[in-house]
């Protein structure tokens, strides 16, 4: 029987909305389905709104060290509803495209709950529709832990805190994988009491063990306070305030504080013949990879799933991709490491904290790991190299223009024995 669609994708986020344009734009009828706004968490309430507000904590704090660099800034203030307005438009005119996109692309949509009947058809605002194809691209929730229920007041999800109306005075962050780290930085760049609880034995415990650990020196240097080997064992809930009594017996108190302790994916019917992808796919939670993984399944592009670069924003920049030290058994591998502050362009523009650190095995990168101003362009080099399989050998022979912190990544290969 002829279906009403080729294609019924639910949920429009970096997975949905790649997958719905890719597979118009090779000709196929496409129905999209989206409960909430376009976008999905990654416009709406993570990649984007985040990297908005750190933008304007960067400002700050360059315009706090502005004298620096010789430029004399009398009265230097935040006025957070501003930030707020613009992380609003930013996030409004990027979903207007979005939808301009989705329109011209003749990708009907519906603003509605889905529900997958079958492998072929959904059900939506009480009508069905026949699709030869569903993809269910549901994404993620932040995770609830019992006893530490979100009250959305006291106790904030990653959501809340960007809806924040004022800034609280501190607060304590529970978990310093990437959504913790860069909260942590915006809002001590805009002068909030921060500190970090983490359970494992560093910060950003999913990263190269001295990225770790160069994060540690970076916030202790922006008096950034934070515990690891700790656990949060109890939130009471006062007046206007939260205690959290900690496993080491401490008790911190603050105004309220953020679990940024994982996401879990979405509730969807799991219905043989749909395919699955995005965060609900249960494997990577980033918006690169969700859009990878839906280019594959709709317009057959193969990407490596084991090459998938990670970066935490902020001032510094963190990325990596590839091995990471801990994980490799001595004498296996080549190592070659430099400061940041070694380069021509950190020393111009003073921005000294960092590192560029690759690893290597018969004369081919296995992991480059760096912390460093413009990270996150930084890695994509590496991960071309890995992904092309070049040599360090042919890398070396490449030119690098100068001044510029790629000249970094050259003198790191330079260094490999
Ligand atoms: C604070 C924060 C910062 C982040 N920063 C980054 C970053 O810098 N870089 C990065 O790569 N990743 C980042 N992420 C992760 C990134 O946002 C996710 O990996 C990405 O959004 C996943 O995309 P997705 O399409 O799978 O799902 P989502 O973006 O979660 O979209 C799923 C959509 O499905 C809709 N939906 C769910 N169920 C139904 C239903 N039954 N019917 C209709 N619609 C439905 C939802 O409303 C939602 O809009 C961040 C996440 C957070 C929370």
């Amino acid at each position: 029987m002829e279906k009403d669609f080729d294609f019924g994708i639910i949920g429009s986020g970096p997975a949905g909305y790649t997958a719905a344009l890719s597979a118009a734009s090779a000709g196929k009828k496409i129905i999209l389905f989206e409960k909430d706004l376009i976008g999905g968490v990654c416009l709406n309430s993570g990649c984007i709104p985040t990297k908005t507000m750190l933008h304007s904590a960067e400002i700050y704090e360059y315009l706090n060290n502005s004298l620096d660099f010789g430029i004399c800034v009398d009265h230097c203030k935040i006025d957070f509803s501003k930030i707020a307005e613009r992380k609003r438009i930013v996030v409004e005119k990027l979903r207007n495209g979005l939808e301009r996109s989705f329109k011209n692309a003749g990708i009907t949509t519906i603003n509605a709950k889905a529900k997958i009947l079958d492998k072929n058809t959904i059900e939506a605002d009480g009508k069905i529709y026949s699709c030869g194809q569903i993809i269910a691209a549901v994404g993620s929730s932040p995770r609830i832990i019992k006893g530490m229920e979100y009250d959305h007041k006291l106790i904030l999800s990653s959501d809340d805190v960007l809806n924040f109306e004022k800034l609280p005075e501190s607060i304590v962050i529970i978990g310093s994988g990437a959504i913790g780290i860069e909260f942590s930085r915006i809002l001590s760049a805009f002068n909030v009491d921060v500190t970090i609880v983490e359970i494992a034995p560093n910060l950003l415990p999913s990263a190269d063990i001295e990225i770790s650990k160069r994060v540690e020196r970076i916030f202790k240097s922006k008096e950034i306070k934070f515990y690891t080997n700790t656990s949060v064992e109890k939130i009471k809930k006062l007046t206007n305030r939260v205690q959290i009594k900690l496993s080491n017996n401490e008790i911190l108190e603050s105004d309220c504080t953020l679990l940024a302790v994982g996401r879990v994916a979405n509730e969807v019917e799991k219905v043989e013949g749909v395919t699955y992808i995005g965060d609900v796919s249960g494997s990577i939670q980033l918006a690169h990879f969700a859009s990878k993984q839906a280019l594959e399944k709709v317009v057959q592009i193969p990407f490596n799933q084991t090459l998938v670069p990670s970066v935490v924003y902020g001032n510094p920049e963190i990325a990596w991709i590839g091995k990471r030290e801990q994980d490799l058994e001595s004498d296996t591998y080549q190592k070659a490491m430099i400061p940041i502050s070694a380069l021509a362009k950190s020393q111009c523009d003073g921005a000294l904290d960092g590192m560029i650190k690759i690893l290597a095995r018969n004369n081919k990168i296995i992991g480059a790991h760096i912390v460093s101003k413009e990270a996150s362009s930084l890695i994509q080099q590496l991960v071309i190299a890995m992904q092309t399989n070049a040599t360090v050998d042919e890398l070396k022979a490449v030119c690098y223009a100068h001044p510029t912190y790629s000249e970094g990544i050259f003198e790191c290969l330079m260094r490999l024995k």
